[in-house]
């Protein structure tokens, strides 16, 4: 685990989202030459970005964060053809899921260039990289003039940040800047596919589906559930970095329990406005995480003192994904005891709404039975 720091006054810059300010900036780009650190709005969440060709830079980053030194960073760049300068070679596969979701929410994994730190990449032999769609994220990397190694900003294993003000909580006092560009758009993180194994395979699905992905690369085999009892920690196989870190087990884990049901639509409902009942009956405080569907069935529950949030319908899974961090750091926020969730179908953005559900409840999911109104406590698949 990277070493404390000594505390820096955070100062929080606001910049607008579609036209940043070249003055602002050009001050966030003069602090990232030279080698310090810079909190950004990208489309997936805030990242936490430094040099990504300086090893100095990068070691502020993990420090910052409270990183393990065996969790790689994604590489940012603001041109297609900067691709060449970190990846020591790029097939044609690569170059094709560019030209079709570049700028955007895809990082890919490629061998890695020379120029780039081996601190970066974990000690590994690739390099993952990403082209943002941000305005602000792309003006910053283009003044910067370099590629921007940059991971979530928040602290290791908290929620990642949808807002400045997220960032903020978590790394105030261990960074200089933050620009504050508004809440970002897709809310999760980046689909990381990994272009170096033999078939071409989701690590960590995020912001691009995989729906879309097969349009492009119908080979492209699905993400593998995260494993139960197996890289939960840091550095737990002998040190080895992660193939991904986003496959850390408990790597989104809001600072309260999690309790994640799955099952038929109207069992779910049932079984969280049961177990929410009974929290509330014991003098917890609930929060309850659902779709607008269940709020009819939840009602009894708002009405005795949950907090109820319901970010979108069950169709609307990339609102769902707009939403899911805010809305699991206001309930942490609000004090709450526990927040129960309802599961949500993982087809384009619920499949990475679910896999950071799945990660916030430790891997167990709550089947909810269909007429008993009783629920089984099962490991996920
Ligand atoms: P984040 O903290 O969201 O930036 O997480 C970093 C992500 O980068 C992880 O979830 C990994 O999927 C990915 N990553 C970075 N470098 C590599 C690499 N060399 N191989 C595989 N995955 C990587
Ligand atoms: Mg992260």
């Amino acid at each position: 685990m990277a070493d404390e720091m000594k505390a820096v006054h955070t100062e929080v810059v606001s910049v607008d989202p579609q036209q940043p300010a070249a003055d602002v900036i050009e001050r966030a780009a003069a602090l990232l030459r030279a080698g310090e650190l810079v909190v950004f709005p990208t489309e997936t969440v805030y990242g936490l970005g430094g040099n990504a060709l300086q090893e100095e830079a990068a070691r502020r980053i993990f420090t910052a964060k409270g990183r393990p030194f065996t969790d790689p960073l994604i590489v940012h760049i603001a041109q297609k053809e900067e691709l060449e300068q970190v990846a020591a070679a790029v097939p044609e596969r690569a170059w094709r899921l560019a030209e079709a979701f570049w700028p955007g929410p895809l990082t890919l994994i490629l061998p890695r260039g020379e120029r780039v730190p081996r601190l970066v990449t974990a000690g590994l032999e690739t390099v993952a990289v990403r082209l943002p769609s941000h305005p602000v994220a792309q003006a910053l990397i283009r003044a910067a003039g370099r590629p921007i190694a940059a991971p979530s900003a928040n602290r290791f294993k908290h929620v990642s940040p949808t807002t400045a003000q997220h960032a903020l909580a978590d790394l105030n006092g261990r960074v200089p800047l933050i620009l504050d560009g508004g809440p970002t758009p897709v809310g999760v993180e980046s689909t990381v596919v990994d272009l170096c194994a033999p078939v071409p395979r989701i690590l960590r699905p995020g912001g691009t589906s995989l729906e879309a992905l097969r349009q492009v690369l119908p080979e492209i085999e699905p993400p593998s559930p995260p494993r139960i009892g197996a890289g939960d920690e840091p550095g737990g196989q002998e040190g080895q970095a992660q193939r991904s870190p986003g496959q850390l087990l408990i790597h989104y884990s809001p600072t309260v329990p999690l309790l994640l049901f799955d099952g038929e639509d109207a069992a779910q409902r049932a079984a969280l406005k049961a177990e929410a009942l009974k929290r509330l009956e014991e003098g917890k405080r609930v929060g309850i995480l659902a779709a607008s569907e269940d709020l009819e069935v939840l009602r009894p529950c708002q009405e005795r003192g949950a907090l109820v949030r319901a970010p979108a319908s069950l169709e609307e899974p990339a609102r769902v994904a707009a939403a899911l961090f805010a809305t699991l750091r206001a309930l942490e926020e609000a004090g709450v005891d526990v927040i129960l969730c309802r599961s949500f179908k993982p087809v384009g953005l619920g499949l990475a709404v679910q896999d950071r559900l799945r990660r916030a409840a430790g891997g167990r999911v709550i089947l909810a039975e269909a007429e008993s109104g009783e629920s089984a406590s099962i490991d996920a698949p």
